[in-house]
């Protein structure tokens, strides 16, 4: 059923560090995607990990922007962990990877328009032929590297409308892809948006998942810290993110 109006579902949230993260499983995070595609309003999806949280602590536009998102899904072990200290149980992880892979399902049966925008050049592409090729029939209707100066985020908006998308993938790490997203909302106007990081590093084959196992042991970001020494300054979050969440009392 379509709507015209803009409705909100009701939040069952946590409160991790002052960031309200929704406690959410997958299968209620594609259903809430789906309510936001029915309204006209557009609405702002973020992925919530742990070294994304001490950020925000250091970036006030980067709070605001977790404070006024329309979903916040969990997306690290130690969000979880936080979470069940509280007393507020989260059911599982809602990654930014495993949404772009449901979200690319959906566009299928439901034939929304999805546009890629990060990554180096030429990753997107290969990400969007990757995903088409796992989910025939995904819409996915243009895409575009992720290089640029934030003072073009403007005229890189104004590419991506010409695309009229109805979901807008940004994989610019965080937190400029949040801000981006933020800043073009108005020019684009996709339904729904939402920073999914790596995310077409991974679909593209650029970046290998961690095996099974690694996953099961939820281990993949310690496998990823030792495969890119970028993603140590993330690591070093971490001691930070569960020492603030021990002294924040329960
Ligand atoms: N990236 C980009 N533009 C930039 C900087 C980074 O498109 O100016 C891309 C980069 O190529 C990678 C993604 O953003 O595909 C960041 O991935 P990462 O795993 O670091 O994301 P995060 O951990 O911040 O979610």
């Amino acid at each position: 059923m379509m709507t015209s109006t803009s409705q909100k579902p009701a939040r069952n949230h946590v409160s991790i560090l002052g960031i309200p993260v929704d406690r959410i499983s997958m299968k209620r995070a594609v259903e809430i995607i789906l309510e936001f595609l029915r309204q006209d309003e557009p609405k702002i999806v973020i992925t919530a990990d742990s070294s994304g949280i001490v950020q925000a602590l250091k970036d006030p536009e980067y709070f605001d922007l977790l404070q006024n998102a329309d979903l916040v899904t969990p997306d690290s072990i130690g969000v979880i962990w936080a979470a069940k200290r509280k007393g507020r149980a989260i059911p599982g992880r809602v990654s930014g990877v495993d949404l772009v892979d449901k979200i690319c399902g959906l566009s299928a049966d439901h034939g929304f328009r999805i546009f890629l925008l990060g990554a180096a050049p030429g990753v997107a592409e290969l990400a969007a032929e990757k995903l088409r090729l796992k989910h025939p029939g995904c819409h996915i209707v243009g895409t575009r590297h992720g290089y640029f100066p934030a003072d073009d985020d403007d005229v890189v908006a104004r590419e991506v409308t010409v695309f009229k998308p109805d979901v807008l993938l940004v994989a610019m790490g965080i937190p400029r892809q949040e801000k981006f997203i933020k800043r073009t909302q108005e020019i684009i106007r996709a339904k729904v948006a939402m920073g999914v990081g790596g995310s077409f590093d991974v679909f593209s084959g650029k970046t290998k998942r961690a095996p099974a196992l690694v996953q099961k042991l939820r281990l993949e970001w310690m496998w990823r810290v030792l495969l890119n020494p970028k993603k140590i300054a993330k690591a070093k979050s971490l001691p930070v993110f569960a020492w603030k969440v021990l002294r924040s009392g329960k």
